[in-house]
C-alpha cells in the first residue's frame, strides 16, 4: 500500500523566498467551507484557532488543485521561478 506520508518524504524542495501563491484573506473570512484545507495533498492549508487561513507555500507541490476547489476566487496561483519549488524525479 502506497502511503502519502512515504512518497512525500522522498520529494525535494528550493524553497523561493517569495510565495507562489496569495490568498485573499478577506474573502477566505467569509469562506463558507475552507475546502483548501481539506484537499491539498501536503496540508499547505491550515486555520488558525482565530479562524485565518494560513499557508505554508514551501511544502506545495504544484498540483493546482487548490486553485481549482477555490469557488471564492480568492486564489492567485502561480508556477514558482524557474530553478525554485518541488522536484517530483525522486518520488
Ligand atoms: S477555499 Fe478559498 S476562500 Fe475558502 S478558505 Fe480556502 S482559499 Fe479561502
Ligand atoms: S497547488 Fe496543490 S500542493 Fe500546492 S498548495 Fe495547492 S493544493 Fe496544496
Amino acid at each position: 500500500m502506497v502511503v502519502i506520508e512515504d512518497k512525500l518524504s522522498l520529494l525535494r524542495y528550493n524553497a523561493d523566498a517569495e510565495t507562489h501563491i496569495r490568498v485573499d484573506s478577506a474573502r477566505c473570512r467569509t469562506c463558507p467551507h475552507h475546502v483548501c484545507t481539506h484537499i491539498c495533498p501536503a496540508g499547505c492549508y491550515t486555520l488558525s484557532d482565530d479562524s485565518e487561513i494560513l499557508l505554508s507555500y514551501t511544502g506545495c507541490l504544484e498540483c493546482g488543485t487548490c486553485r481549482v476547489m477555490c469557488d471564492q476566487e480568492a486564489i492567485d496561483w502561480n508556477y514558482p521561478r524557474g530553478g525554485f519549488g518541488v522536484s517530483l524525479r525522486y518520488t
